[in-house]
């Protein structure tokens, strides 16, 4: 079968399209034919070799696919040949015609959801189900201010925040991403390219300021957050690309938390709360993935330059 194998860590030209032996499942694991793969930052960062954990080489990048179930292991009677699903996490790699990946990574795919919608889910959905409900704690009422709203994480964010009864408010860097967002039902955008967005901002809403925001550059933006927060309002980081200076007094009157997020960590319970929340918010139609463009797998070098590309606003594809 075609797959992208890496043998050397580095620029985006070490991603080979070549062929390989077909996967076989463990007992505990399916084969899935895959028929969208999502390509996310992360795969880039661990790609580039400066990343903290690292596969050892040759590895086969890539954690979200969606697919059909074309194997399953001689202990797994939870999906049966033939069911559609996407995956959070795969066992032999994402960039790839067909792959193994644990049943406890494994997700039904609703009706009516497609394939490349369902490859859009697995980090951006549940990163953003995480940083909301479990890291974020939100609560119904909130107003939640989302740092880079046009994001892939952002976008699911801002659908999953919304119909959780919060006011949704955040930033994109161009007018197409601006406009996405407003039809999201955002109900104020700035744009984190002009300068004085955040004192426009501030001006805006005056004291009301946010209970909750989500960051994903806290390297740029951690220190303003500060200024947005109101007494005892959390912030998440979800990106951040090096580093900052800040005065941590600013924490210390209105209470404010600073919390981190890593998917990694998520437990396998966390896992299958916030996608049983994903299901049912694509089922009512809350939630839809935004997809910005989609690559040939043999193309999975380009790909890697544009998904850290500014101002795609939305998932970046391969198909296999
Ligand atoms: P993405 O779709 O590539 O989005 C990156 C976003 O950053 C874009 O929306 C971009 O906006 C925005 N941005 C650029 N400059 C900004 C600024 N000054 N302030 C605020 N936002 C700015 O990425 P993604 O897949 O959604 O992931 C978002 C970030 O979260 C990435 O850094 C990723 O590595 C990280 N992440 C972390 C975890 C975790 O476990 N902690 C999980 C998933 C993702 P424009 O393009 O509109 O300018």
């Amino acid at each position: 079968m075609k797959a992208i194998q890496v043998s050397k860590f580095g620029q985006p030209e070490v991603l080979q399209y070549t062929d390989i032996d077909r996967p076989t499942p463990a007992i505990d694991e399916v084969l899935i034919k895959v028929k969208a793969i999502g390509v996310n930052p992360v795969d880039t960062y661990i790609r580039s070799g400066k990343y903290p954990v690292l596969p050892s080489l040759p590895y086969i990048p890539g954690s979200d696919v969606a697919g059909i179930i074309e194997q399953c292991g001689s202990q797994e009677p939870s999906f049966t040949c033939g069911t559609r699903v996407y995956t959070c996490g795969t066992i032999s790699g994402g960039y790839a015609q067909r792959v193994t990946a644990k049943t406890s990574q494994v997700f039904h795919l609703p009706d009516g959801i497609s394939f490349q919608e369902g490859a859009s889910l697995g980090v951006p959905a549940t990163t953003a189900w995480r940083a909301l409900f479990i890291r974020g704690c939100a609560q119904a009422g909130e107003k939640v201010f989302i740092h880079g709203a046009s994001s892939s994480v952002g976008m699911c964010a801002v659908q999953m925040a919304r119909a959780a009864g919060l006011k949704v408010y955040g930033t994109a860097g161009t007018k197409a991403g601006i406009d996405r967002l407003k039809s999201l039902g955002i109900s104020g955008v700035w744009n984190h390219r002009e300068q004085e967005y955040l004192s426009t901002l501030q001006k805006e809403l005056q004291n009301n300021r946010f209970n909750l925001i989500l960051e994903m550059l806290a390297n740029v933006n951690l220190s303003r957050d500060m200024e947005l927060l109101a007494p005892r309002g959390r912030v998440v980081v979800i990106g951040s690309r090096g580093t900052i200076t800040f005065d941590p007094r600013s924490t210390m009157g209105p209470e404010l938390d600073i919390r981190g997020l890593s998917l990694f960590n998520s437990t396998g319970e966390e896992l299958k709360q916030a996608q049983a929340g994903i299901q049912a918010a694509l089922t009512t139609g809350t939630l839809k993935p935004v997809i910005a463009r989609v690559f040939s797998l043999e193309d999975a070098c380009k790909a890697h330059q544009q998904v850290m590309a500014n101002g795609k606003c939305g998932k970046i594809l391969l198909t296999p």
